[in-house]
């Protein structure tokens, strides 16, 4: 399992779920951001972070944004190197 984000996303991006990811999971798309879905622990933590609520565990999808789970599965396939998403706080360390 994993949490997914989902359309409303696009166009915000304003990284307050990437501020309470425990585990730097969240990656940077060019038009959203993106789970990765072996490093994501399910905390849950992101889930209420998010101004417009585009992030959902994967099984509580809408039916209308259900094609942003394989868009996101999609997203780290073939071994592409991703980047982490930065933070608001913006100061990356190390
Ligand atoms: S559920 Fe937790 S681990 Fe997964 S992306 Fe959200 S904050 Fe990160
Ligand atoms: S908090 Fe929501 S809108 Fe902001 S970057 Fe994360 S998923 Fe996108």
């Amino acid at each position: 399992m994993t949490y997914i984000i989902a359309e409303p996303c696009i166009g915000v991006l304003d990284r307050g779920c990437v501020d309470v990811c425990p585990v730097d999971c969240i990656y940077e798309g060019p038009d959203q951001l993106y789970i990765h879905p072996e490093e994501c622990i399910d905390c849950g933590a992101c889930e209420p972070e998010c101004p417009v609520a585009a992030i959902f565990p994967e099984e509580d999808v809408p039916q209308e944004w259900a094609s942003y789970i394989k868009k996101n599965y999609e997203y780290f396939e073939g071994g592409v190197e991703r980047q982490v998403a930065q933070g608001r706080g913006g100061q990356a360390s190390g």
